[in-house]
């Protein structure tokens, strides 16, 4: 079949096609979502259904089923019985079949005989790889303690080799890259403000508003999700937008807030100041609920609307109208919470302030507002937790990043690995992870890779990272493997109350020498002299268990075609003790802003553009970036620069160009300009992701620009170590010549 052929099919089933014609075409007002489910003329014929697939093409985890032939896998669906996704996946969803199958992925155990970031594979036999995968991982245990060894995970597979080294082991230097790197502030910084961690929890279906910080819907896409943002638009909702960027929510929105990057923070306090002195708050809720209200109010009371408009460079009468806006429309208002948030360094101040915006328009537990779903929970079947004493503990030794989520800043295992204080670390399992491409500075993670005794990395593709392991293990992916139980709600949740459990099951077998991560890590487990800790014999097992914690099994789930549906509770209303810290005295004491708190970013210097990066429908990083379907539908990413900038530069439409960055890093490929007027003279955006420099993908090698590879500046998150992103200066290199952008 032709890539041509297959792409035209390939866009109809796709939320890229929805995010690309108008809404009233693609949205059925029953479902919120593409009204008929789109069956390729031949692609599904003859074939078996295969249910209880879970979707790991994103983290979204959407259900889906399996059109199987033959024992090959030749097309993915959305299970029609999901109250979720239902038949609805996303472009990365349908191409899936193309990760299972794809030539380059990993097949076999195999060793490094070159050098590390240099490599040269040979094949060895599983018994030698694990063989001398615990024998390195040992000794470095036995010469320097647990805490000897970091990891880090990504993804559901890792998640039990994890608690292998967390509580068996017990080192504490595990660091993921989707707290660190990610979301873990956006957590931390709620739960100092509500006591919870808000997941992407807003009512967005039933709001009369929608606020988004910097959040791309459309182009940054999880299928439920965005059935809810998409039924909130059809339904009426207003949409308001800040973003330095015309992205696909700033292109549906009512109101556009091109503001400057970092300063969004400036932006709410001076909503929040005006909504106090305008008495447009919600007066009772914050009576009732809201803790520190008088220290709050003078904390932010020097927020004035010109304050924030000369900050955040936008019209001081946009600021009031956004605030009137949401004024006029609270309680049922969505401030998204966000996802990827670690930004500019100043982010758990901004979580903090999003946190009580919502709360002073009493957005909390009401239609439109922040709603947390009440999904079952099926417990938990792992490693028995060892008695680990904190001692070694890097966060708490260097008393620091009092909020930081769980795990150690990456930052604090980086610099021990390169500084050997305050103890060496010379092994390191990699798990799902590419810490090329999501942890800044990759020459730091390249000199703390080298000094190791031991890297092992396990995959289910070549990934950057992988190029730097001593001993590379393939994994089987997740349509091959049980494994993680999705539980959750209706989508929309003013409709009726359900609940479903779903456990992710093999959709095919897994080809080749494939394992999955209990088989691999109980094999580890054994080696190493903790074969009486080992929970499970299988990961089959594993799940089966956790379904017994609430009455199920396996064998039912099949009979229930792969999801299991219950009565559900009502999500609205608010639990009798929750409460929200305004003002957090704990947070003062420890050293930080008890009240939110404008941090001024680094002004971007003359001559450069500061780089944002985002998100593209088509790609999610690693399981993607060798996608064959999905390379071909945006095989580059293409640097947005503003027309007029543009125009001066003599930059045109589709020039290739590299980036050259503040520090003197230039980018190892290349990209094309997108000139448009809808990005500030002042910031340049590329998609994250793209730009591999491992040849072993020959699909994804050196296509577009690493963004990841001109983030040299660091910035850290004071309150939680994370990393923020956004704080590299780049100027355009087009034949050689590097070109001046002034603004
Ligand atoms: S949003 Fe798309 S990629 Fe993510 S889990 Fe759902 S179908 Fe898969």
């Amino acid at each position: 079949m032709s890539i041509k052929m297959t792409r035209r099919k390939f866009l109809q089933t796709t939320s890229l096609a929805a995010a690309s014609i108008p809404l009233a075409k693609v949205v059925s007002a029953e479902t919120g979502f593409a009204p008929n489910k789109f069956t390729a003329p031949g692609s599904a014929v003859a074939t078996e259904t295969v249910t209880g697939g879970v979707c790991e093409m994103c983290f979204w985890r959407c259900n889906v089923v399996g059109k199987v032939r033959d024992k090959k896998l030749v097309k993915l669906e959305g299970n029609p019985k999901g109250i979720d996704n239902g038949t609805a996946i996303c472009a990365r969803g349908n191409a899936g079949i193309k990760l299972l199958y794809d030539p380059d992925r990993l097949k076999y155990p195999m060793k490094n005989i070159g050098e590390r970031g240099n490599p040269k594979w040979k094949r060895i036999t599983w018994e030698e790889a694990l063989d001398e995968c615990a024998t390195k991982l040992k000794a470095v245990e036995t010469k320097y303690g647990a805490h000897g060894i970091a990891m880090f995970p990504h993804g559901a597979s890792a998640k039990y080799p994890m608690e292998y080294l967390e509580n068996v082991i017990g080192t504490h230097n595990v660091s993921e890259a989707s707290f660190f790197q990610c979301r873990g502030l956006r957590d931390t910084g709620y739960m100092a403000t509500f006591g919870t961690p808000p997941g992407e929890n807003v009512d967005m279906a039933n709001a009369k508003v929608i606020f988004l910080v910097g959040d791309h819907l459309g182009e940054n896409v999880h299928v439920s999700h965005l059935k809810r943002y998409l039924k909130g638009l059809e339904n009426g909702a207003k949409l308001v937008v800040l973003d330095p960027r015309y992205s696909a929510s700033a292109a549906k929105s009512d109101i556009w807030v091109q503001i400057k990057p970092g300063t969004d923070t400036a932006f709410m306090l001076a909503v929040m100041n005006y909504l106090l002195e305008k008495d447009k708050y919600d007066k009772k809720f914050v009576g009732e609920r809201c803790v520190g209200f008088e220290k709050f109010k003078k904390g932010i009371s020097h927020a004035s609307l010109d304050w924030a408009a000369k900050i955040c460079d936008v019209p001081v009468e946009q600021i009031q109208e956004v605030a009137d806006l949401l004024a006029a429309n609270a309680p049922n208002v969505s401030i998204h919470p966000g996802r990827h948030v670690s930004w500019h360094g100043n982010d758990f101040q901004r979580m903090r302030a999003q946190g009580c915006l919502t709360a002073l328009l009493g957005a909390i537990g009401v239609p439109g507002g922040f709603v947390k779903p009440k999904g079952p929970k099926v417990k938990g079947i792992g490693w028995p937790k060892g008695e680990h004493s904190g001692e070694h503990n890097l966060r708490l030794m260097a008393d620091k990043h009092h909020y930081s989520p769980p795990g150690t800043p990456t930052d604090l295992i980086r610099e021990a690995c390169l500084t050997g204080k305050p103890y060496p670390i010379k092994a390191c399992v990699i798990w799902g992870q590419n810490p090329m491409q999501t942890i800044p500075n990759q020459q730091k993670t390249i000199d703390a890779l080298k000094q190791m005794d031991f890297v092992m990395c396990v995959d289910v593709m070549p990934t950057d990272i992988t190029m730097y392991a001593d001993i590379l293990l393939p994994e089987a992916s997740y349509l091959e493997r049980y494994d993680y139980i999705k539980t959750g709600t209706q989508w929309n949740f003013a409709d009726p109350h359900q609940q479903f459990i779903a456990p992710r099951m093999p959709l095919v077998e897994a080809m080749f020498e494939r394992k999955d991560q209990v088989w691999i890590t109980n094999e580890l487990a054994t080696r190493m002299g903790y074969a009486d800790k080992i929970p499970v014999k299988s990961l089959e097992e594993k799940i089966d268990k956790e379904l017994a914690t609430v009455n199920l099994s396996l064998e039912q789930i099949r009979k229930e075609d792969g999801i299991h549906l219950q009565p559900g509770k009502d999500p609205y209303g608010v639990a009798e003790d929750f409460e929200v810290l305004l003002y957090n005295e704990d947070l003062e004491d420890s050293g930080y802003p008890g009240v939110p708190t404008y941090i001024p970013v680094e002004e971007t210097p003359k001559g450069f553009a500061r780089l944002v990066y985002g998100r593209s429908p088509v790609h999610t990083f690693n399981r993607s970036q060798n996608n064959v379907w999905l390379n071909h539908e945006m095989p580059v990413n293409p640097v947005w620069v503003n027309d007029d900038v543009a125009n001066k530069l003599g930059l045109q439409d589709g020039d290739e160009v590299s980036l050259v960055n503040s520090e003197g890093v230039v980018s190892s490929a290349t990209s094309i300009i997108k000139s448009t007027p809808g990005i500030r003279k002042d910031t340049i955006y590329i998609a994250h992701g793209y730009g591999s420099r491992n040849p072993m993908m020959t699909a994804g090698f050196k296509k577009g620009i690493d963004d990841q590879e001109l983030i040299t500046k660091l910035a850290v998150d004071p309150e939680t170590g994370c990393h923020g992103m956004r704080n590299n200066f780049v100027k355009i290199v087009k034949n050689g010549k590097t070109l001046d952008i002034s603004a």
